[in-house]
């Protein structure tokens, strides 16, 4: 043990005083943890159907990459990163606050575009030093989709309708889709000469994050949460009057293919996103239904981030929803989320049938069917009465009795639960496969 990790052993909360998860981030206990693998589940179905596929990258990557990746001025690399050095060799490291930049990584360090290119999606936790309300957390969880190495507006479609097949795959309603063009580069170039003339115009109405980034990141001062600058904000240059044709045309483009799939959107002049590494398509989806926090999804294109961070340039486009606040608007519409539960519970009046008891319930498990059995606490198995208990309570269909009457016949009784009848007949042990599709959903 080094120097170092003694002493660490040796502080005072290393004594046994119950300790709690960390401020903002939390624990997603059972059943709650259902309702995540519902949505897993869905998400995985779907992106199979749009031919993504999975893509796993660390949790931690060198800070750099998110200060190249991201920007310097952005509220991320700014004020919401966890980043420290490793004590034993000094790295600069970074719990991802996204990972758009960790996947376009991937994707450069493996050379993955060399044969054309890549439809991939995550799901993982993110880190973000925020102040923690609804909806808005230090460890929170996206899902993102990234399509890299194509150019053209169909892909940005492709992309667009496949959170919105989500929306409907989950039931959600009342969400809204915004989008804006930010162009390339140069067009931003001369917009943000414009922008800046304007604000400086109207210096005295901007607040302090707007005056600090007023010659930094002007585009930025039009993201504002602030009330009190939505008047100057409204009548700043839209960036949108400054495109040329191709940026235009590609936006046209983008907007066709949704109304050709009867895709409803609004353009929102003042949506640019909080990173540096967006242009031309950005889009997010929202709803009024969670209060501040209605951002449920957001994304757009990033062509120049690849070659910023070091990579061979490839064009690309993305988004990433917020799990946590998309779960809670499926919450909030009431829907009905089907949560696991077994498909009989195996009561053992007696602990010495439990040798046998386990061998056919492994034989039923083996067949598909979802088996709890009850296990011996510090008492033993406990009485019947309590033991059914159980079996209600665990939500199982049926309850398979394993009493010495049953095991002397080398048989089990099937008790239906739920169903009213009551009803319960015997089955043979040795033939299990030959049963157990009666007992699953
Ligand atoms: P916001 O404007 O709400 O801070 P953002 O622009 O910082 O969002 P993105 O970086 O675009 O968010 O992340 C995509 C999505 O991830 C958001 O639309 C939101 O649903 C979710 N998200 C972002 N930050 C948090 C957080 N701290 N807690 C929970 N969800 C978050
Ligand atoms: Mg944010």
């Amino acid at each position: 043990m080094s120097e170092k990790n003694e002493k660490i052993e040796k502080t005072p909360a290393a004594k046994a005083q119950p300790l709690s998860a960390v401020k903002g981030m939390n624990d997603i206990l059972p059943p709650h943890s259902g309702q995540w693998e519902w949505l897993e589940d869905k998400v995985r179905a779907l992106m199979a159907r749009y031919a993504y596929r999975n893509i796993r990258t660390p949790i931690v990557e060198p800070t750099q990459l998110f200060v190249r990746g991201l920007g310097e001025v952005t509220d991320i690399v700014e004020k919401e990163m966890y980043s420290f050095e490793d004590r034993l060799n000094g790295e600069h490291l970074t719990l991802r606050p996204e990972n758009t930049a960790g996947v376009v990584r991937a994707v450069a360090e493996h050379s993955l575009l060399y044969d054309g290119g890549k439809r991939l999606y995550y799901m993982g936790p993110m880190f973000r030093h925020e102040r923690p309300q609804r909806g808005r957390y230090r460890q929170f969880h996206q899902i993102g989709a990234e399509a890299l190495g194509f150019a053209g507006p169909d892909i940005d479609a492709e992309i667009i309708l496949l959170a919105d097949a989500l929306w409907r795959e989950l039931g959600l309603q009342d969400v809204r889709l915004e989008i804006n063009s930010l162009g390339q580069p140069e067009e931003r170039r001369q917009h943000r000469a414009e922008l800046i003339a304007y604000l400086e115009r109207h210096a005295d109405l901007l607040d302090e994050d707007g005056r600090r980034r007023l010659h930094s990141n002007p585009l930025r001062i039009l993201d504002t949460k602030n009330p009190a600058m939505q008047a100057v904000v409204e009548g700043a240059p839209r960036l949108i009057d400054f495109l040329g044709e191709q940026s235009l045309a590609h936006f046209e483009g983008v907007k066709a293919m949704l109304e050709a799939n009867g895709i409803a959107y609004r353009i929102n002049p003042r949506l640019v996103r909080g990173l540096d590494y967006y242009n031309l398509t950005v889009f997010e989806f929202v709803t009024e239904r969670l209060g501040a926090q209605g951002t449920i999804c957001a994304g757009g294109r990033y062509d120049l981030l690849i070659g910023q961070i070091g990579g061979k340039p490839a064009p690309a486009v993305g988004w990433a929803l917020g799990v946590e606040r998309v779960l809670e608007l499926v919450r909030e519409q009431g829907t009905d989320i089907p949560l696991p539960v077994p498909d009989a519970y195996a009561v053992v009046p007696d602990a010495s049938a439990l040798p046998l008891v386990l061998r056919t319930l492994q034989q039923l498990r083996a067949a598909g069917v979802a088996v709890q059995m009850h296990a011996a606490g510090a008492e033993g198995m406990g009485s019947m009465k309590s033991q059914f208990k159980k079996a209600d309570a665990s939500g199982a269909r049926y309850a398979l009795v394993f009493g010495s009457d049953e095991l002397a016949a080398a048989e089990v009784t099937v008790k239906a639960l739920r169903d009213g009848s009551g009803a319960q007949s015997r089955e043979s042990l040795s033939g299990a496969a030959a049963w157990a599709s009666r007992l699953k959903t």
